[in-house]
């Protein structure tokens, strides 16, 4: 054992590797790999958008700004949320961060601890597990139920995993990896057993706008609460604007907590570069046209892939209704893991594996359609083949 690892913090040393992680760096190399599974689409941030990154460093905004975010970036975002939700919001109610991870980290540290769980329904995107890990809570994975109709959040289940040590809850809808949408019946259930556990939820809507066969934007926790639910929601800029890679995202929460995520802030990132919340600001005030542009790429996508895979007759997955992943399952195949290697090898496509999302995801791939059609025509031409030949 090495001692210099040892002497670390448990919770640091245990923190797993990604399974996604672990694939790609086995497959990365493979020659004319169509890579399908990372969460991001192929376009990039569209130039309006960097250009008001730009601007700023011009303009010499290059200084210590405020740890809640830029005034303008906060109002920016409660005209963005009140045009999407139909309702006014309060700028009061933002927190700017590094990002949707530093907004779920600061509100994992927020509302738990050491000796504390947070229970997570699964198959889930695995820095939930990972992140709650980190802040020192035990993470509860929960699985949720396949059906060749959709995933189905089981709140009995759910009930049943809460003890006195139980925080929070966190949810995903719709949900990576497996697309599920929460319903709005589901919405209600999740509130009134927080309400009578007296739990927060940590709500990730991120995926909100990237709805099928539905209206957008998806069911929402903030149709149905009040002022005293302890509830606070995580965004990013990542999704919508192709902008993952500048790591700008923020935090929801009733104005009351303002001071307490001020200060988590000032003590994690002291605060998210003002450059590239100009870009934020542009992205949300002028980026209408792009996201549609975005939207209508993963629509056609998910028709191309889901087409195409339903012609193998080993394949499984119910519809995706949002976000921008197909999650399948092969029939024959239970360790996914080792076998997104083997398709590395044998189809050049790259696909995450259902290991790294948490139980009932064993047996699964996800696949990211947010992409070219091309792409994944011969993806899906590729995996079909090679399911036919591989046992
Ligand atoms: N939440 C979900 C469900 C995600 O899939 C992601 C990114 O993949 C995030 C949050 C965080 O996004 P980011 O940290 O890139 O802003």
């Amino acid at each position: 054992t090495d001692s210099l690892i040892s002497s670390l913090r448990r919770e640091a040393i245990e923190a797993p590797i990604s399974g996604i992680v672990d694939v790609f760096n086995y497959g990365r190399h493979r020659e004319g790999l169509i890579p399908l599974w990372v969460g991001e689409g192929d376009l990039p941030t569209p130039s309006f958008i960097a250009e008001a990154a730009v601007a700023s460093l011009a303009a010499g905004e290059t200084f210590y700004t405020y740890q809640r975010g830029l005034p303008e970036l906060r109002e920016a975002i409660a005209r963005y949320i009140g045009r999407i939700y139909g309702r006014p919001v309060s700028p009061e109610r933002f927190f700017v961060t590094s990002g949707g991870m530093h907004a779920l980290q600061t509100a994992f540290r927020m509302v738990s601890g050491a000796g504390d769980e947070v229970i997570v329904p699964t198959p889930a995107w695995p820095n939930f597990v990972a992140g709650v890990g980190i802040s020192g809570a035990r993470p509860v994975e929960v699985p949720m139920t396949f059906t060749d109709k959709g995933w189905l959040l089981d709140i009995d289940r759910i009930a049943a995993a809460i003890t006195p040590a139980t925080k929070a809850l966190v949810i995903n809808t719709p949900s990576n990896p497996t697309s599920w949408m929460a319903t709005a019946e589901d919405i209600a259930a999740v509130l009134a057993l927080a309400r009578r556990h007296g739990l927060w939820i940590i709500a990730d809507e991120i995926y909100g706008r990237f709805v099928y066969d539905a209206p957008a934007p998806a069911p929402s926790f903030r149709d149905v609460i009040d002022d005293e639910d302890r509830i606070v929601f995580v965004q990013t800029m990542s999704k919508n604007w192709a902008m993952t890679g500048w790591r700008v995202g923020w935090l929801e929460a009733n104005p009351r907590l303002g001071q307490t995520i001020e200060n988590l802030i000032q003590y994690s990132s002291s605060g998210t570069a003002a450059f590239m919340q100009r870009a934020a600001i542009a992205a949300l005030d002028q980026g209408e046209a792009f996201f549609a542009e975005q939207f209508e790429r993963a629509k056609i996508g998910r028709a191309i892939v889901s087409q195409g895979l339903s012609a193998t007759n080993r394949v499984r997955f119910a519809p995706a209704q949002g976000a921008f992943y197909l999650f399948f399952s092969v029939d024959g195949v239970e360790d996914s893991a080792r076998f997104a290697k083997v398709l590395v090898d044998e189809a050049a496509v790259g696909l995450a594996p259902g290991t790294t999302f948490g139980a009932g995801g064993e047996a699964f791939f996800r696949l990211c359609f947010a992409r070219k059609s091309a792409d994944l025509e011969e993806a899906t031409r590729r995996l079909a083949t090679a399911l036919m030949r591989l046992a």
